[in-house]
């Protein structure tokens, strides 16, 4: 019998994946299944991009890269939050990542230990918890509320914070919910937060480029105030179509430069080359693509949304941001699992239960709409005929 480390038993997963091997599983036995499970883009990256990438190989760039990332790449991204967020950062100050994940890894590998308290949205992407119960940190939920539009507010942050918070962790526009938090309750929450000092701010924005209904995107970036503990976690996976390349980025302060990427050298060593300058190409060139993405989210949320709400007991805010309407389905009598699983086995929908997001997601369900308009009706008809059985 192997033996192995103990606290691998506090490490938890994403039940995206599995959802993701279970349809892939019937859909090999020949059953048809429509995928609104998974959290990414269905349009392929834009060109240009992968072109970049393929003129990187050719050109020679198969080696190592500096591990926080090619300067190019760095200058690059500092210009891109400069147009987006009109805040200028130092280059030195950013850290190329193999994608999303690893900053929030690092970031809590950093801060968390036995002792020390994070806090982290409920429902959220599920790595935050499991990696805070990795560290040996006690998880602290802000719970992401059906009344608040999904959206966490300040007083709820500053209520949970101790002496021993650690890390909070902010993540607008979410996944699960598609809720985003209005610019003046981000301001309120960076007031509050000069009363704790020692606590450092880690905000997921990679759904920052994806907003609905002329709502706005308000950087963490832009609150120079906190700016000296202040984490945000960025990418090209979501905004570029780009999940499969494993590149993203984040904005350190300076001071925990040297740990993050202390870190990286322990871990991965750098991003491979070519597809940093892939990441330069999608940050420099034509972003009319993102654009046309966004417009298409936005279209297939304003079907999706009424047709959810038109299924008994189901009951749908309107998403301000992502790609992931939030149902709650509670009115349909069934734990949220319970539905998921029907749905996908005998309705041939795959969606992602609420509970695999934190325990405030009983009585919802997470649709992903990056699917066509087509696929999602069928999807809804399905569900339809399913819960009229
Ligand atoms: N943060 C959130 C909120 C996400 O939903 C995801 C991916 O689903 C990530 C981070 C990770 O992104 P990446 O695939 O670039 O690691």
């Amino acid at each position: 019998m192997l033996r192995l480390a103990a606290n691998l038993n506090r490490l938890g997963t994403e039940t995206a994946f599995e959802v993701l091997a279970r349809a892939a599983e019937l859909e090999r036995q020949g059953r048809s299944i429509i995928n609104l499970g998974i959290g990414q883009p269905d349009f392929k990256t834009p060109q240009h991009i992968v072109e970049a990438a393929v003129k990187a190989l050719a050109d020679g760039h198969h080696g190592y890269t500096p591990a926080q990332g090619i300067l190019p790449l760095r200058v690059a991204v500092a210009k891109d939050l400069l147009r987006r967020h009109g805040v200028e950062i130092n280059p030195d100050d950013i850290v190329i990542m193999p994608g999303g994940k690893p900053t929030m890894f690092f970031a809590i590998l950093m801060f968390g230990e036995p002792g020390a308290e994070i806090l982290y949205p409920d429902p959220g992407f599920p790595i935050y918890r499991s990696m805070i119960e990795y560290s040996g940190a006690k998880p602290v939920p802000i719970p992401l509320l059906e009344e608040n539009g999904f959206a966490f507010t300040a007083d709820q942050v500053l209520a949970r914070l101790t002496a021993n918070t650690r890390l909070i962790i902010l993540n607008s526009p979410n996944n699960p919910c598609g809720g985003a938090v209005a610019p003046a309750e981000v301001a309120r929450l960076v007031a509050g937060l000069e009363r704790h000092p020692h606590t450092t701010v880690l905000s997921d924005e990679i759904y920052s480029q994806m907003l609905y209904g002329g709502r706005a995107h308000e950087s963490l970036l832009r609150h120079g105030a906190i700016r000296d503990r202040l984490i945000v976690l960025d990418g090209w996976s979501k905004t570029y179509a780009m999940t499969g390349w494993r590149l993203g980025f984040s904005v350190w302060p300076r001071a925990l430069i040297e740990t993050v990427v202390r870190l990286a050298v322990n871990c991965h060593s750098c991003v491979n080359a070519p597809t940093q300058f892939a990441g330069i190409a999608a940050l420099e060139g034509p972003q009319d693509a993102v654009a046309t993405m966004v417009a298409a989210f936005d279209a297939r949320r304003r079907v999706i949304v009424p047709l959810l709400n038109a299924l008994p007991g189901f009951r749908c805010l309107d998403p301000a941001g992502a790609f992931y309407a939030f149902p709650n389905v509670s009115g349909t009598g069934m734990p949220a699992r319970t539905l998921q699983n029907k749905m996908l086995e005998q309705a041939g929908v795959a969606t992602v239960s609420g509970t695999s997001f934190g325990v405030h997601g009983e009585g919802f369900i997470r649709f992903s709409y990056a699917n066509s308009v087509d696929n999602i009706r069928e999807a809804v008809q399905r569900i339809d005929r399913l819960l009229g059985q």
